[in-house]
């Protein structure tokens, strides 16, 4: 049994990454991991959204205090999407210039790649100084990829879908074969 402390420490990286943002009708909840309450949050009940200084968190400002978003909890990219404009202070513009600098994952299939490294899959787009060729890594990383949610009973879809409000691309190829 590790304790609360030490816990604290090891997982905290993980518990943010295990954080789940779920848009709901009026506002978002936010899902803790290990059983944690979902907290709501209904936009008409905030004051301020805004980025904080490096656009890494969304800092959400209720009558109460404040929370911090950080973008490595999951659906944090579909959350900036969905903000109301009734936000005055929000930077729409910076959403607006990231979502289409976005390229497309030879990977996943998910147009989420941001300065050459997927947010969905988080693989590293192949670029011309590896030795690999493209479709040699493509196929590795999509086996290294799929290989792990096979063993783990998860669907392998061979079209690519849109999820956690990035777009999919309509030409991507799944090299692998599925038995
Ligand atoms: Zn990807």
């Amino acid at each position: 049994m590790i304790g609360y402390l030490t816990r604290k420490v090891f997982y905290r990286n993980l518990t943010s990454e295990l954080t789940e943002i779920i848009l709901t009708e009026n506002g978002f909840s936010i899902n803790q991991p290990f059983g944690a309450k979902p907290k709501l949050y209904n936009w008409e009940d905030l004051q301020t959204i805004r980025f904080s200084d490096n656009y890494n968190e969304v800092i959400v400002e209720k009558s109460d205090g404040q929370i911090a978003l950080n973008n490595n909890h999951i659906g944090w990219y579909e959350l900036i999407q969905y903000v109301p404009s009734t936000f005055k202070e929000f930077d729409f513009k910076y959403v607006a210039e990231l979502i289409d600098s976005l390229k497309s994952c030879g990977v996943c299939g998910i147009v989420a790649v941001k300065e050459n490294k997927c947010l969905v899959c988080e693989t590293v787009a192949w670029n011309e100084e590896m030795n690999e060729n493209k479709f040699d890594y493509l196929k590795s990383k999509q086996s290294e990829f799929y290989s792990d949610r096979i063993s783990n009973g998860k669907e392998v879809k061979k079209i690519a879908e849109p999820e956690h409000g990035f777009k999919a691309d309509k030409n991507w190829r799944l090299y692998i074969l599925i038995n």
